[in-house]
C-alpha cells in the first residue's frame, strides 16, 4: 500500500482533480494500491476560519463558503445530497456561535473540518462516476481518534493498530479517499493536527500502516535549494534525509508542514515531494540515508522574529543563570528557535511578539535587556556543514559581499543547520548571494 496525499491546490477544482485522478490511476497501474488523503479544496478552510470568526462577531454569513464549495461540486457534476447533510450541519454551527458570540479552539477546530470532510465526498464520487470505485472516509471511522488538545491535536498512543485494524476491512478494490488535517478525540469531539497539517495525516496513517511510501503532491517540484519566489536560479533537490527536510521545514519553507517527517523517520518510509502540474517531474525523495553531494542541501529563511537579548555581569560564573532565563522564557509561553551565549550576554530568537515582550519585562531584573523586531532568521542545511572546511567562509563572504550585516549565528557542534539573524529587509539579498555562491558556481 502508498499513501498519496494531495493538497489544496492540487484538489483546487475540477481540472486540477481530474489531473489527480489520472496520478492515482497510475500508481494503480503499477499495481499498487493507493490510499488518497486530501486537503480541502484551495481557499475553503481559510473561509471557513474567517465565517467562525465573523459569526463569533455576530455577523453570521454561511453561505459565502458554501457556495464555494458548490461551485466545485457542480463543476464536478457530483449530486447535492452528497454535501447537504454537511452544509446544515456547518450552517447550524455558524447560528449557534453568532449567538453565543464565542469562538473557542474547540469550535474553531470544529467549524475548520468542514472543508476536508467536503472535499473527500465529491472527490470519490467524481472518481466513481468516472470508473474509478473510490469511497470516501473521515479519518476517524478509519480508527485516528486524537488527544482534545485543539488546534495541534496528535494521535492517542496506540492509535496505529486501529488504523490497521480498520484499513484491513476495507474492499480492496475501492480506493479510499481520506480526510487530512482533522481528527476526533475519543468522546467525540473534532479536532484538528494545525493548519497545513494533512500532510501529518499522510504520515500519520503511512506509518501506522507501514506504507512502502508516502507522496506528498502540491505545486512546486519537490524541495528547492531555495524559495523559487526569492531566487530565479533555485532548482530541484532529487534527494535529502530526514533530518534536512526537517530543518527545513521548522525553518521557513514552506514545503512541508515541520511535524511531517516524525511519524516517517520514525517508521523509515520514505517520503516522496511530488508536483501535480508536473506529474512526470521526479520531485524530492527524503528518506533516512540520502547522500547529497552538494556543499550545502537548501537554504530557507524565516521573517518576522524577534530577537530578546539579556545583558549581565551577573552572568559571569554564575551557574543557573541560564536556567532562569529559560524558565521565564517557558513561564511567559516563549517558543524559542535559535539562542546564542557569551560570558555576559545571552540572544534567543522567537516569533510571537506578546509572549517576548512578556519575557524581557520580566528578565529586566536580571540585567539590561532588548527586544529586536523585523529581524528574520536564515537557516542554511546541509549534511557535510560540519565536516568541509571553508563553507562557513563562503557563506559569511558572500553576505560581507553584498552588504549584509549578520546579528547572531548559531551552529551547534555536528550540526546540519548553520543559521543566523539579519534584518528583514536584508533577507532577500542575502538569500541570493548565498544561493550564488553554494549553488551556482562551479564547485557547486
Ligand atoms: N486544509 C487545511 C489548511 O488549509 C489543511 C491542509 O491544507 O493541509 O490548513
Ligand atoms: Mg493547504
Amino acid at each position: 500500500m502508498i499513501v498519496m496525499k494531495f493538497g489544496g491546490s492540487s484538489v483546487a477544482d475540477r481540472p486540477q482533480i481530474e489531473k489527480v485522478r489520472s496520478i492515482v490511476a497510475l500508481e494503480q497501474a503499477k499495481g499498487h494500491r493507493p490510499l488518497v488523503v486530501c486537503s480541502a479544496h484551495k481557499g475553503i478552510t481559510d473561509a471557513l476560519v474567517n465565517a467562525a470568526k465573523e459569526a463569533a462577531g455576530g455577523r453570521l454569513d454561511a453561505e459565502a463558503v458554501i457556495a464555494k464549495q458548490e461551485r466545485v461540486r457542480q463543476e464536478l457534476g457530483v449530486a447535492e445530497a452528497v454535501l447537504a447533510p454537511l452544509y446544515q450541519e456547518l450552517r447550524d454551527l455558524l447560528r449557534g456561535l453568532s449567538l453565543v458570540r464565542e469562538l473557542s479552539p474547540r469550535s474553531l477546530d470544529y467549524v475548520s473540518s468542514f472543508g476536508e470532510r467536503f472535499s473527500v465526498r465529491v472527490i470519490a464520487a467524481f472518481f466513481a462516476q468516472l470508473g474509478t470505485p473510490s469511497q470516501a472516509f473521515d479519518v476517524w471511522d478509519l480508527g485516528f481518534v486524537t488527544d482534545a488538545n485543539f488546534g495541534n491535536a496528535r494521535p492517542l498512543a496506540g492509535y496505529e493498530a486501529n488504523v490497521r485494524e480498520a484499513v484491513a476491512k476495507l474492499d480492496p478494490e475501492v480506493m479510499p479517499i481520506v480526510t487530512g488535517f482533522i481528527g476526533k478525540t475519543a468522546s467525540g469531539e473534532v479536532t484538528t493536527v494545525g493548519r497545513n497539517g494533512s500532510d501529518l495525516t499522510a504520515t500519520l496513517l503511512g506509518s501506522a500502516l507501514e506504507v512502502s511510501e508516502v507522496q506528498i503532491w502540491s505545486d512546486t517540484d519537490g524541495v528547492m535549494t531555495a524559495d523559487p519566489r526569492i531566487v530565479g536560479q533555485a532548482r530541484n533537490i532529487p534527494e535529502m534525509r530526514f533530518d534536512e527536510a526537517s530543518e527545513l521545514a521548522y525553518f521557513g519553507s514552506r514545503m512541508l508542514h515541520p511535524a511531517t517527517l516524525l511519524p516517517a523517520m520514525s517508521a523509515n518510509i520514505p517520503v516522496r515531494v511530488l508536483n501535480t502540474n508536473r506529474a512526470d517531474h521526479p520531485g524530492t525523495v527524503i528518506t533516512r540515508q540520502a547522500i547529497n553531494a552538494n556543499r550545502v542541501t537548501s537554504i530557507a529563511y524565516k521573517e518576522k522574529q524577534f530577537v530578546l537579548t539579556v545583558s549581565s555581569t551577573r552572568m559571569f560564573g554564575e551557574a543557573g543563570f541560564l536556567e532562569r532565563v529559560f524558565e521565564t522564557c517557558r513561564q511567559c509561553g516563549v517558543v524559542v528557535d535559535l539562542v546564542t551565549t557569551s560570558e555576559v550576554s545571552i540572544s534567543l530568537t522567537g516569533n510571537a511578539e506578546g509572549p517576548i515582550r512578556a519575557a524581557a519585562t520580566k528578565l529586566a531584573e536580571l540585567g539590561e535587556v532588548s527586544v529586536d523586531e523585523g529581524r528574520s532568521i536564515v537557516a542554511v542545511v546541509g549534511q557535510h556543514l560540519a565536516s568541509r572546511r571553508g563553507i562557513g567562509a563562503e557563506i559569511f563572504g558572500a553576505l560581507a559581499r553584498v552588504a549584509v550585516n549578520v546579528e547572531m549565528i548559531s551552529f551547534a557542534k555536528g550540526s546540519i543547520n548553520l543559521s543566523f539573524v539579519l534584518s528583514d529587509a536584508d533577507v532577500g539579498k542575502a538569500i541570493g548571494a548565498l544561493h550564488e555562491v553554494l549553488f551556482e558556481g562551479p564547485a557547486s
